[in-house]
């Protein structure tokens, strides 16, 4: 939490007699939700009771950020256009938070606010496992990216990202484009991905996860090619059309689905991959599955179902929960850990804040990298007996650790 001063961006608008532009019931609305919310982080164990909560009772946020280390959060309420976002930075020990801005339409507000206090984590230990120095974050605009988005909503959430003084930087994510990004940047200089600097970071990601399936193909069986292979692609959107691409070209067979049947069987052709059903891609016999849809696809009903080596894609947050990484394991299934084999994105724009500007070149060179990052991941594993979902995580929060503690040393100016 922003403490005091979050707290007070939101308090002064309770001070004002009413919103310019607002009407007296949303406003009573306003107070009455800002009231219920300071009335849950005073009183932790009042557990009132809120109708639609998951939980069926109010989130208390410091707990949440005690729980996972959450350094700040920041609520922004715009009441000229009434924008909603958060940013939530998780932490800050190796340089500032970096981490996409997503656009959504959640149900309610606990689920905004859970939703940046996870994907500013995830961050974290992407950076941390990267080799990067960004510490993580997250901003979520609660709105529709249908209907809602407009100049002035983008230029308020920049202003809120330049009132951070470069402690957040922003990029896109789910629901925002680089053109709305652009207008971001008309507010602030922390924005990273812009089209004139490094760009879509998606092709940089497939390089990543390229890179990502030779070395775990290596772990398995000694040869890194995947000339021969035969991959199973889950999503041809941004990632995945460009991982096939690869592939393919590379000599390996590749059957790809996805949920817009049209549109994706139209890419697979187009490509040179065999089409399957969105339900069948568990099913495929094959050496490598590469998730790049969604989240939370490697879980009780579809691990029993793979019948693969090794699990590589750029899907995020990829395993239900913590513990189907062992599951994997107990199959004999090698899991490229998805924060670390899809960080070609993040070190793509990261290099933009690199002192000598943004160098294609050298963010290349640092994403055929994550081959070897992963090789050091799957030795501790086996070193240690452990998944390697859990050596990613132990590698990720060791420098987090211990560059955080080096960095206590005061340097004069
Ligand atoms: P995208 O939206 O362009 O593509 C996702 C594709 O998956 C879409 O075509 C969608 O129709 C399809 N899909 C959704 N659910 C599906 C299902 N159940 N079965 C089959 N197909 C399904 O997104 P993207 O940019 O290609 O990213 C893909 C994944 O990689 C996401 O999880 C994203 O968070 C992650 N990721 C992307 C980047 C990047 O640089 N774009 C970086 C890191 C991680």
């Amino acid at each position: 939490m922003r403490g005091s001063s979050g707290c007070a961006m939101i308090r002064s608008e309770l001070r004002t007699p009413g919103p310019p532009g607002g009407d007296a019931a949303s406003y009573g609305r306003l107070v009455e939700r800002w009231r219920s919310f300071v009335r849950a982080l005073e009183n932790p164990d009042r557990k009132a009771r809120k109708e639609g909560s998951p939980a069926g009772r109010a989130m208390n946020i410091f707990d949440a950020m005690k729980e996972h280390g959450h350094e700040e959060i920041v609520f922004w309420y715009d009441r000229e256009i009434g924008l909603r976002a958060i940013v939530a930075i998780h932490d800050t020990s190796l340089g500032p938070a970096l981490g996409g801005c997503r656009m959504w339409q959640y149900a309610e507000e606990e689920e905004a606010v859970t939703d940046a206090l996870r994907l500013s984590r995830g961050m974290t230990f992407k950076n941390s496992a990267m080799g990067l120095d960004m510490g993580g974050g997250k901003a979520v605009l609660w709105a529709d990216s249908e209907s809602d988005k407009t100049e002035a909503l983008f230029r308020s959430f920049g202003r809120l990202v330049q009132s951070l003084g470069g402690r957040y930087i922003t990029a896109e994510d789910v629901g925002v484009t680089a053109e709305d990004m652009a207008i971001v940047a008309r507010e602030t200089r922390y924005v990273g991905g812009l089209a004139e600097n490094s760009g879509d970071p998606s092709p940089v990601t497939a390089r990543g996860v390229f890179e990502g399936i030779c070395a775990a193909l290596e772990a398995v069986d000694g040869r890194s090619a995947v000339d021969g292979r035969h991959v199973a692609v889950q999503g041809l959107g941004h990632v995945g059309c460009g991982l096939v691409e690869l592939l393919v070209n590379a000599g390996a067979t590749v059957t790809a689905t996805d949920i817009h049947a049209a549109a994706g069987q139209a890419a697979a052709a187009r490509l040179g991959a065999r089409w399957v059903e969105p339900a069948a891609i568990y099913d495929v016999p094959c050496d490598v599955f590469a998730p790049c849809a969604l989240g939370a696809i490697l879980n009780d009903d579809t691990i029993p179902r793979l019948q693969c080596k090794v699990v590589a894609g750029s899907a995020n947050n990829q395993l239900a929960e913590e513990r189907h990484g062992a599951m994997l394991r107990q199959r004999g299934i090698l899991y490229a850990p998805d924060f670390v084999i899809n960080g070609g994105g993040v070190v793509n724009v990261a290099d933009e804040f690199h002192p000598d500007g943004y160098h294609r070149d050298r963010a290349i060179t640092r994403v055929r990298a994550i081959g070897d990052q992963l090789r050091e991941v799957f030795q501790i594993a086996d070193r240690e007996g452990i998944s390697t979902s859990d050596a990613a995580n132990h590698l990720a929060l060791q420098r987090l650790d211990l560059i955080g503690r080096v960095r206590r040393t005061y340097i004069p100016e």
